[in-house]
């Protein structure tokens, strides 16, 4: 087994994987800005480690600073959390040659993955199912007009190097085509350093599903279902049910099928989440994240396993504790991301939180690293307290959660917990039938109600 975790993250999600370590009795250290240093990951975290000032860039994604870190405590291993270094090849690379275990898959197949052009390829060779679209980098305007001429209008036009949306453009028609190819490939470059970009055809209100799997390495994989994560704003999750409403068993088995073997055919290491559009019945992969997500804890709460732990012991060389015929989906989970975000603009509300009261009680559960006294800072994403419940069905779940949302106090800051009170009770959530864009309607709607 490893022998000391350096968790290099910050809020939630440090906590998570430091629960994690205390559960398997491996000392954490943690490593925080100079923003951090009273935060609840540096206080639960048995050493901490100050790697730098406020900004991201000069702390949480500077490696030099990580690599000292890990010298400095003795980590013998990284865990990178989600966001910041955990999807960066080079990070996993630079451990690798520091002799330090990154938590996580190879560096191979982290940079696979990371240019979607590239995922998409492997993917379909794999016989997974794609978005239709170009076959590679689209070059020039001429042969952007004839890719989207051939897929249809409205097409996509997507970053390869992609990620939160940016250098993505909808092209409603070949007169946009123009402008939206050149700005696409501006915004990508600034964002990525990589203007690269590709075509898709626009996929008229999919639902967005998730197949979480889970490699050894070895050529071993299974399959842990779904989640429905089409609750959104600005392509943001802001809500995730496991499982989908829409998919038979025998629908998610063969999905789940058809994603293990693909990943047991790469020898795929750690967790990964497989995304799919879903419309018409059929799925339609957009991209792989080769880390755990942050709506995890909902895929753990219907199949009663620990991913974090299992990334931990698949990185100390492991086998799986569960094998696919041992495992089975009971129930119905859901998560909330709470954010500390002023409603209805959903700006930023950093600031003090003068109280603090976590809901509990039966099935629910809460990933936070908040508390009465802390001090939300303005540098980092707005993810203040994932709410999540677990329940013997759908509705049992979703009364679970409007009684644990009823509970929660957060004083102080705004937060956007008013809105789910509002989704909970939509006819389009109770019948579990919303697609992607979906959100966005009924968030004017309820504006133009006010
Ligand atoms: P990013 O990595 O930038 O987040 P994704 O490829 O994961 O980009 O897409 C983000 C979101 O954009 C999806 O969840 C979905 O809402 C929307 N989207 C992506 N591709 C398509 C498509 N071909 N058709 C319709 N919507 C899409």
């Amino acid at each position: 087994m490893l022998k000391k975790i350096l968790i290099a993250n910050r809020g939630e999600i440090a906590l998570r994987v430091i629960r994690a370590c205390h559960e398997l009795n491996i000392p954490s250290v943690a490593v925080h800005s100079t923003a951090d240093s009273d935060s609840m990951h540096v206080k639960m975290a048995n050493e901490s480690v100050c790697i730098g000032p406020p900004k991201a860039s000069e702390s949480y994604l500077t490696i030099p600073n990580i690599i000292a870190a890990c010298e400095i405590a003795g980590a013998d291993s990284v865990h990178p959390g989600y966001g910041f270094l955990s999807e960066n090849p080079a990070f996993a690379e630079i451990l690798d040659d520091h002799k330090i275990v990154f938590i996580g898959p190879s560096s191979k197949h982290i940079r696979l993955m990371g240019d979607k052009i590239t995922a998409k390829k492997t993917m379909t060779n794999l016989g997974v199912p794609c978005v239709p679209g170009s076959t590679g980098t689209v070059e020039t305007v001429a042969s952007a007009k004839e890719i989207a001429q051939e897929l249809g209008y409205p097409v996509l036009i997507k970053a390869s190097a992609g990620g939160g949306g940016r250098g993505m453009k909808l092209v409603m028609s070949s007169d946009e085509l123009l402008q939206a190819f050149h700005a696409a490939k501006k915004e990508s470059a600034a964002a990525f350093n990589n203007d690269a970009v590709y075509i898709e055809k626009y996929l008229l209100n999919p639902k967005h599903i998730e197949i979480q799997v889970f490699g050894d390495g070895l050529g071993n994989a299974v399959h842990l279902g779904e989640r429905d994560c089409s609750i959104q704003r600005r392509h943001q999750k802001i809500l995730e049910e496991a499982p989908s409403t829409v998919l038979t068993p025998k629908a998610r088995q063969h999905i789940g099928e058809i994603c293990a073997n693909a990943i047991a055919n790469l020898k795929y290491s750690g967790a990964g989440t497989i995304e799919f559009l879903y419309s018409n019945g059929k799925f339609y992969f957009i991209e792989m994240n080769t880390r755990i997500q942050v709506e995890h804890p909902i895929t753990e709460q219907i199949f009663g396993v620990d991913l974090v732990k299992e990334q931990i012991r698949v990185a100390s060389k492991e086998k799986l504790s569960f094998q696919q015929e041992k495992i089975h989906l009971k129930g119905h989970a859901i998560e909330c991301r709470i954010n500390a975000e002023k409603i209805p603009e959903f700006s930023a509300s950093p600031g003090l939180i003068t109280a603090y009261h976590a809901p509990g009680g039966h099935g629910v559960r809460v990933d936070s690293a908040i508390y009465a006294g802390y001090k939300v800072p303005p540098y980092y994403d707005s993810l203040i307290c994932k709410l999540i419940v677990h329940g013997e069905t759908r509705m049992d779940a979703i009364l679970k959660l409007r009684r644990a949302l009823k509970e929660l106090i957060v004083d102080g800051i705004d937060t956007t917990a008013e809105i789910f009170d509002k989704i909970l009770v939509s006819k389009e959530f109770e019948r579990g039938t919303y697609d992607i864009s979906w959100l966005e309607d009924f968030l004017i709607e309820q504006q133009r109600a006010k």
